[in-house]
């Protein structure tokens, strides 16, 4: 054995998992049939992977949703409220994933968060203090199963009990050290059912180590692992880390019982400090990530074979990625239309197979090895990334004023409050309305060439005409334009600024069904021509209303891009900060006088370890929010938006961006921020979202007027908006609507109580 992956894309090569899934959830096909297609797709994936030379692959790396929750659910970590339901076991699963409505019987969806520095979002499990951790559930053991009778060569994956513990969330009191003995054993058992199903390795993964390790809990992950490794049976033991380091507990891992430790040494540069400096113990297997789970490029297999050979441990190394290949799309095979110089450059899932049996060719001087090692030498001898003078020029010349708007906030404010005369507790939305069928058909009808620019804008117009006269009819107070032009917050704006390009069928899971299309930062960039601004003065003409324009900020940009690995994050992201700087202002001059920036992306780059949060990060990110809409006048109000609640961490940071409102998401995490911005003075104006698009439960009215009530008694009331979490777009008409109609009825009802 040479060879793995940490994991493997799950939504399969077209999707098929995605349109079945959500198949499945309108009742247009039944379980079966769902599951047909769920083991169509991982025998493709096994043998694509047996195919290419991989010799250990993964299975139970499938998942319906999300893995975090496949392995709560594997270990009975599913709170009560869903049980009650007396679903069929998938069904309770997609409960807990998406929420739940039946008549007047409904249950909140679990959260869900981001997933380590990724676009992934996993479920937040939930421990109380009534939850039994045993082993109950049967998808591992079945994938495992399923691979083994196709003579597949598998290695059982699983989230780790550590990282299940750092991402959960307890309620009630309980807390993670109450499950230390109960997890241990489940895995325990976990472990030796495996060993007795005939898998002879068992990948543990526990990316949560990547975060700083407090000596606490160092305890616990020490407790954990000498219990279950002194009770795993027959299986060897991998554990793998990804998104960083060890370095906090590079001693405890190495010292521990297990067979095989798997080192990212892509995004965690220090492994390799760590290992030169304490040595990797001889009777362990170094399963090395060398293959970027990450980012799209090819691997330069000279360095990556310097580095291996830098190592200097006499440990089996087994070549692997650096995460699961989750993170990248299916080939590259399938994109025709890239011009051939960027092409060669690309490889996705399918071709980091080959690039890890190349690269284990090369390492072990294996017969093709020197071949593919001169082919790859020879493709990077001549990149050429398009250079723009003016780009850098324009950098080169920014100074502080460039990042500073006047007057401060507290100023602003009053102009502001003035200029738009708006109700107390202004109600609003986050940008787009749903994208029914024939938003997306209009879409496609251009793309492949069956309508005209002028039949696919008027489709637009009409649409717009149609929802700024829905909202005037809701009565909601800051309007906007449904975003119907955009595929994707990110894609669209990708592709109108120059500098980037696109594949046809790059897309990357981002939570359950849902899947994004990042765009690829290959050249210099810039904005050629005013993008938003058209749609937005359309809008505006058409009511009296403050209309919002509408853009995507430059972190996010840049972070939901694959970016270049030539130049710096800041470098890029300053670039895309200045185009953006160019679109504000057209907006503000055509008359768009209030702008949202949205940032959801944030915060999911912050580094894993607290100590680099601002060194490595906040210090470029923030300034280039800033560089975006600094120079404009103190009555344009800008917005930004976030979706998620747990920036209480970087609470200052948020207030830096120095925007004069933000919105977030807050409904399903019951306003836990909201105590946070009291007390840190928080300054932004804030809608925290008191309505959960993710699921398509609709919140009543009461419900909502709670949640105002609540935000009212401890925020004062000229900082509130009221807003759903995020943007509507993967909505039914019937449910934004209905749901927009009862927060504005419980807006009204609470204002007048005022
Ligand atoms: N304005 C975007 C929308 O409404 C924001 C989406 C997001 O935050 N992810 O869709
Ligand atoms: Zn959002």
């Amino acid at each position: 054995m040479t060879t793995t992956i940490i994991g493997f894309p799950r939504i399969g090569h077209h999707r098929e998992l995605k349109f079945a899934t959500e198949h499945y959830w309108k009742n247009k096909i039944d379980q079966a049939a769902l599951l047909k297609t769920a083991d169509e797709i991982k025998q493709n994936h096994w043998q694509a992977q047996q195919a290419a030379g991989i010799d250990l692959i993964p299975a139970g790396d499938f998942s319906f949703f999300d893995g975090v929750l496949d392995t709560a659910n594997l270990l009975n970590i599913v709170p009560a409220r869903y049980k009650q339901l007396n679903l069929s076991p998938l069904d309770e699963y997609f409960a807990q994933a998406r929420g739940y409505q039946r008549g007047s019987e409904t249950v909140k969806a679990l959260p869900m968060k981001k997933w380590f520095n990724t676009n992934y979002h996993y479920i937040v499990p939930e421990f109380s203090k009534d939850t039994d951790v045993k082993l109950v559930g049967d998808k591992l053991f079945n994938e495992v199963d399923e691979a083994l009778k196709l003579g597949i060569n598998a290695k059982a994956v699983i989230t780790g009990p550590y990282t299940l513990l750092k991402l959960s969330r307890f309620i009630d009191g309980a807390k993670p050290t109450d499950f230390t003995d109960t997890l241990a054993a489940a895995y325990s058992q976990v472990l030796q059912k495996l060993g007795q199903q005939g898998v002879k390795w068992v990948q543990i993964d526990e990316p949560a180590l990547s975060f700083d390790v407090d000596a606490a809990e160092k305890q616990l992950f020490d407790k954990l692992y000498q219990t279950i490794l002194a009770n795993k049976g027959t299986v060897k033991v991998l554990l793998q880390n990804y998104f960083g380091d060890l370095r906090d507990v590079y001693h405890d891992v190495t010292s521990l019982d297990f067979d095989g430790i798997g080192l990212d040494f892509v995004e965690g540069c220090y492994n390799a400090e760590l290992v030169k400096q304490n040595g990797f113990p001889a009777d362990k297997v170094l399963f090395a990530g060398i293959v970027n789970g990450k980012n799209i490029w090819r691997n330069h297999y000279a360095k990556t074979i310097a580095f291996l050979n830098g190592l200097h441990t006499d440990a089996t190394i087994v070549l692997s990625s650096s995460t699961s290949l989750l993170h990248v799309p299916y080939t590259a095979a399938d994109e025709t239309k890239l011009p051939a110089d960027v092409h060669q450059h690309l490889a996705f899932a399918i071709e980091k197979l080959a690039e890890i049996k190349e690269l284990d060719n090369i390492y072990r001087d294996e017969a093709d090895g020197q071949a593919a090692l001169d082919k790859n030498d020879a493709l990077f001898k001549n990149v050429k990334h398009p250079y723009k003078e003016a780009v850098h020029e324009r950098i080169a010349k920014l100074t502080d004023a460039d990042y500073t708007r006047l007057p401060k906030r507290s100023e602003r404010e009053v102009i502001q409050k003035k200029e738009f005369d708006l109700p107390i507790l202004p109600t609003t939305t986050i940008g787009s309305f749903p994208q029914t069928k024939d938003v997306r058909q209009n879409r496609s009808k251009l793309r492949k060439g069956e309508i005209t620019r002028e039949q696919y804008d008027q489709f637009n117009e009409d649409k717009i005409r149609r929802i700024i006269k829905i909202q005037e009819d809701l009565g909601l107070d800051v309007l906007v334009h449904g975003e119907y032009e955009r595929n994707d917050m990110v894609e669209y704006f990708g592709e109108k600024l120059d500098g980037f390009v696109f594949t046809q069928n790059g897309w990357v899971q981002s939570y359950g069904t849902r899947g994004v299309k990042p765009p690829i930062i290959w050249g210099d960039i810039n904005r050629t021509a005013p993008i938003t601004v058209k749609a937005s003065v359309f809008a505006k003409n058409l009511t009296d209303k403050p209309v919002k324009g509408m853009l995507t900020g430059p972190v996010t940009i840049f972070n939901w891009s694959f970016p270049r690995e030539d130049v710096t994050p800041k470098e890029s992201v300053t670039q895309i900060a200045l185009a953006l700087q160019d679109e504000v202002l057209d907006l503000e001059k055509n008359d768009i006088k209030i702008i949202q920036i949205d940032e959801p992306a944030l915060r999911e780059n912050l580094p894993l370890r607290k100590s680099n949060w601002y060194s490595e990060y906040l210090d470029w990110a923030v300034p280039a929010f800033r560089l975006v809409h600094s120079k404009v006048q103190p009555s344009t109000q800008i917005h930004t938006h976030m979706c998620y609640s747990e920036f209480g961490d970087i609470i200052k940071a948020i207030d830096a961006l120095d925007a004069d409102v933000i919105s977030f998401e807050a409904s399903r995490a019951d306003f836990t921020l909201i105590d946070e911005l009291v007390a840190a003075n928080f300054q932004t104006e804030v809608g925290p979202g008191v309505y959960d698009i993710h699921s398509p439960r609709i919140p009543s009215e009461q419900e909502v007027e709670d949640l105002i009530k609540q935000l009212v008694s401890k925020l004062p009331v000229e900082k509130i908006w009221i807003n759903p979490d995020c943007g509507l777009k993967t909505r039914s008409e019937d449910e934004a609507f209905e749901s927009l109609r009862n927060i504005v009825d419980a807006t009204k009802k609470v204002r007048s109580a005022i």
